[in-house]
């Protein structure tokens, strides 16, 4: 039996798959912290014991993301665009042809072929509005873990409108929205629909088609999604496990190619 090991050295986490006959069978996330080589050889480890597999029965790695130059042992290093494209492609049984990924630091609009191929792809890493670092500093402020974000924006019916796109002038309005005594709930669903305009503005002027998915670790976020769908006036699909998608098609383009 061969395993595949797909490392994804994000800017604000390190994921880890493995993959027997191109399921996933482990999976790991954690946060990016000095020593990324170090942390990934720790997760390989951590997998095979709680796996059981023999360490020869696993594929040298395949290394993407950030800090992919990082990892000298890896088996093969691939750009993240790619993987992310081949990743998105094969999970969504060949249905994607837009991904929007929404990372740490950076948000990506990626087209693809009806075959797969990519067509081509915008980033914004200038910025960290429309980023998961937008949530992280809103998060603090608030005294709410991102995680939960979800599921407080779309609790509430109301919402506020947050109209700076940069992070630093948004932190003063939720600031000021909260000494007028507002609550974190219309705060969260207005912080994701300010989220969603600048997305949309990046993916609008791209032509995005059918079907679209969102994906990176703030698809979890599902007031996010709902706040993009209504945005782009579109579904937009998640997969089961969108901060993964990155590591599983760095893993699957050792017997993939589209
Ligand atoms: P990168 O590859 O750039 O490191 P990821 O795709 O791993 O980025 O996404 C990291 C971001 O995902 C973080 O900013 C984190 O806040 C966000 N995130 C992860 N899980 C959740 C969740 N359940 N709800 C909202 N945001 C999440």
């Amino acid at each position: 039996m061969s395993i595949k090991v797909g490392i994804d050295l994000g800017s604000t986490a390190i994921k880890v798959v493995f993959l027997e006959n191109r399921e996933i069978v482990w999976k790991k996330v954690v946060p990016t912290i000095p020593g990324q080589a170090q942390i990934a050889n720790d997760l390989i480890s951590e997998g095979l014991s709680e796996t059981g597999y023999s360490p020869d029965q696993l594929n040298d790695p395949v290394v993407t993301g950030y800090g992919k130059n990082l990892v000298h042992d890896a088996g093969k290093v691939i750009d993240e665009v790619s993987a992310n494209a081949l990743g998105v492609f094969l999970l969504s049984d060949h249905k994607a042809r837009t991904v929007i990924n929404i990372g740490g630091q950076d948000v990506k609009v990626i087209r693809l072929s009806e075959s797969g191929k990519l067509i081509d792809f915008k980033m914004n890493d200038k910025c960290a509005a429309g980023t998961g670092r937008f949530f992280e500093v809103a998060g603090r402020i608030l005294n709410t873990p991102v995680d939960d974000f979800g599921d407080l924006g779309q609790s509430s019916a109301d919402t506020v409108n947050i109209s700076s796109t940069c992070v630093v002038f948004a932190e003063s309005e939720i600031v000021s929205l909260m000494a007028k005594g507002i609550e974190r709930q219309p705060i969260i669903r207005g912080l994701h629909e300010s989220l969603a305009r600048r997305i949309a503005g990046l993916a609008g002027n791209h032509d995005i088609e059918d079907a679209v998915y969102l994906d990176g670790g703030s698809a979890n976020n599902r007031g996010l999604v709902a706040a993009i769908e209504d945005e782009l006036c579109r579904d937009v699909h998640v997969l089961p496990y969108p901060q993964f998608s990155v590591a599983y098609g760095a893993a699957r383009s050792l017997d993939s190619t589209v």
